[in-house]
């Protein structure tokens, strides 16, 4: 990496870096642990508040922070000369001390093995990799092919593994362009809740993300990159929908079948199928009487339609995340709008949500060598499992009816204060924004506005329920009819029927939807019996809820499916089938576990679960808990089958 510029621009960069982090950067290149020492310990991170952002600057002394920055600038510069090399990155030894040195907090080694990866100052693909190019080199021409249903973000991640092992593949994407819900989202102020230095493939980090939370263009743009950087784009057939797959026992692979562009009907035969469908690609249609009769315009928050509100009675149904992010912009617009809430979501305080990534480290993650490195760690440690203690249930916590534990309920107080805070002089409102169930218990909704749009004098919200739709609005249930030119569904998506509508015929002909019902579940949320290699990445039980990227979680099984795969290359028409009883005991502990976590408390009704209260999206682990359980393939957890050696 080329370091451009002179000491005056490195001594701007460094304004805004943050100092625990240069000093691990200044200890890595030198080798001299003494930047670790006593003298540099900064201060505890403190969580100022209202803002996403804790202040973890260190809290150094002006002259402590001079020191810092000028053996910064000369360190630096140095190797900017080519006087100084990069030093050696750091072991788990030393990478672990580093991470507690820099936060001042205890953490656990498993995390600091994790984020050695999450930084690629080890490579994972190291674990299959290897092997996966000796097989390669081996068997050329009777290599595995492996059909990726969707090029959305779990899609484009396991592409570029396959290209990087060797392995052909095809992707069958329903859109004309990859992204996935990237794509398809575009509602106004469309945009992530996780920071995007994490929220980001590990091994394709972009060092340019111009906000800390950015809005959907830039990160479609991103997903866009990828497919070309990846170089997978000529692997992807678009406008290809896949109605069916039939795995055949006889030749061990699955037979796919698609409709294309045209509408014809199509075949392609694969060794493996790794389903990358996500779990929020269908949008939820309300069962409300009268939906269909209304006259005005009406859409779906997924499927966006660029119409003027100016001047319109606007109506919203639904106070999820898609309403909470759209409303702010929406409201702005309309003459008048009414919000329809079923239930209320907990809004937390974000006054920095827009903050844009400042000048000095869009610089240092460029060209300040192991900064980048540091700063995911630091994303990581920050966004991440930070918030886990909160969620799980302490049996002996007094109050089970609201909350799951004290810093659950010391949370909830919060909220409550920044209900009452944002609302202003609509206080009647806030008896109807405080949700009935624990903090947590659904995703906890990062604040753009909401209360504040709701106590606007052209916003009214109507917590009563709807009776029915009528061709000019909605009546709610006190009997009142609202006038309506527009109206907003933002009721969410059809989560628990994984996979579906695709037809998937496994073993014995058995279909997978008949095999789930609503009660979706697989091994390490990736592996189903009876359905020989086939990987669902982001499948049952795997979304997360208490924080972190859902990129973070299809890369840990995206690890774990590489690593199934060097099985399967290793000899001729071989499947993986996971044992029933393997699959059988760990969903037993999903589900244990899951009862008690804050969203499977049972004031909490959400997409997360079925018809029977079961957890069916949610990763019932911590994001570290996670990475363990998907890092290790064995394969005794599977029954090989392989020709002629089975029926
Ligand atoms: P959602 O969380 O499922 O919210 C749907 C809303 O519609 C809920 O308020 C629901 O009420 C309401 N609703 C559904 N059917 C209804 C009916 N028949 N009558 C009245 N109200 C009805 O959906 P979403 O807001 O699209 O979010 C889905 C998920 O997408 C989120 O949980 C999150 O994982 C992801 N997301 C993330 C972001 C982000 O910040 N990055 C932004 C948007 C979405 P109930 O609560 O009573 O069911």
């Amino acid at each position: 990496m080329k370091i451009p510029g002179d000491d005056d621009t490195l001594r701007q960069a460094l304004e805004d870096v943050n100092l625990p982090n240069l000093l691990l950067v200044l200890a890595t290149i030198t080798g001299d642990d003494s930047w670790l020492g006593e003298e540099f310990a900064p201060a505890p991170i403190v969580a100022p508040e209202g803002s996403l952002f804790p202040d973890d600057s260190g809290g150094y002394s002006t002259s402590q922070r001079a020191r810092i920055l000028e053996a910064a600038v000369k360190i630096i510069g140095e190797v900017r000369a080519g006087h100084q090399d990069l030093g050696a990155t750091p072991n788990l030894e030393r990478f672990h001390r580093m991470l507690q040195f820099s936060t001042g907090e205890v953490i656990d080694q498993e995390m600091a093995a994790m984020l050695l990866e999450e930084t690629r100052f080890v490579d994972r693909d190291e674990q299959w990799l290897p092997a996966l190019e000796k097989l390669n080199r081996e068997r050329s021409g009777e290599a595995l092919h492996v059909v990726i249903i969707g090029a959305g973000m779990s899609g484009l991640g396991t592409a570029a593994k396959l290209k990087r092992a060797g392995i052909g593949f095809t992707i069958l994407e329903k859109n004309a362009a990859v992204g996935g819900t990237w794509y398809e989202n575009r509602y106004p102020d469309c945009g992530v809740d996780t920071p995007n230095h994490f929220y980001s493939y590990s091994f394709h980090r972009n060092a340019k993300w111009s906000s800390y939370f950015s809005k959907r263009d830039e990160l479609y743009t991103y997903f866009e990159q990828c497919a070309d950087e990846f170089g997978v784009r000529e692997h992807i057939r678009f406008n290809c929908t896949v109605t069916e797959m039939c795995f055949d026992p006889a030749r061990l692979c699955w037979d796919v079948t698609f409709e294309d562009q045209t509408g014809g009907t199509q075949h392609l035969q694969a060794s493996a199928v790794v389903s990358a469908v996500g779990q929020l690609n269908r949008p939820s249609r309300p069962d409300i009487e009268g939906l269909d009769d209304f006259q005005g315009a009406m859409w779906h928050s997924a499927r966006w339609q660029d119409e003027d509100l100016s001047g319109k009675r606007v109506g919203v149904i639904g106070t999820g995340c898609s309403c909470v992010q759209l409303l702010p912009k929406t409201a702005a617009q309309a003459a008048h709008t009414v919000v329809f809430q079923r239930t209320p979501h907990w809004v937390a305080p974000a006054r920095d949500y827009y903050k844009p990534v400042e000048p000095g480290l869009l610089w240092a993650l460029q060209y300040i060598p192991y900064y980048a490195e540091f700063h995911r760690a630091r994303m990581i440690l920050v966004f991440g499992d930070r918030s886990w203690p909160a969620v799980v249930a302490d049996p002996d916590w007094q109050d089970q009816s609201v909350s799951v534990n004290e810093a659950n309920h010391a949370m909830r107080s919060v909220l409550i204060e920044f209900i009452k805070e944002g609302l202003g002089a609509k206080q009647s409102y806030v008896e109807h924004c405080i949700p009935k169930f624990p903090v947590w218990g659904k995703r906890l909704i990062v604040d753009n506005g909401w209360y504040e749009t709701l106590a606007r004098e052209d916003v009214t919200l109507v917590p009563q329920g709807i009776d029915r739709v009528t061709a000019t609005g909605i009546v709610s249930a006190d009997g009142e009819h609202h006038d309506l030119d527009v109206l907003i569904l933002a009721t969410g998506f059809e989560s628990n029927r994984l996979l579906s509508p695709m037809r998937v015929l496994g073993l014995g002909g058995q279909e997978l939807s008949e095999v789930w019902g609503d009660a979706a579940n697989a091994y390490k949320g990736t592996t189903v019996p009876g359905f020989p290699n086939l990987f669902c990445l982001y499948g049952p039980n795997t979304n997360i809820v208490h924080g972190g990227s859902i990129i973070y979680q299809i890369e840990c099984q995206i690890h774990y499916v590489m690593q199934c795969l060097t099985v399967l290359a290793a000899g001729e028409g071989r499947a993986l089938d996971v044992r029933s009883e393997v699959n059988s005991a760990y969903n037993e502990s999903v589900q244990s576990l899951s009862a008690g976590l804050a969203w499977g408390h049972p004031s909490v009704d959400s997409w997360y679960k079925n018809k029977a209260g079961q957890v069916v999206n949610n990763s019932p682990f911590s994001l570290q808990k996670f990475w363990a359980v998907t890092h290790d393939f064995d394969e005794s957890d599977y029954r090989l089958l392989s020709h002629g050696a089975n029926e």
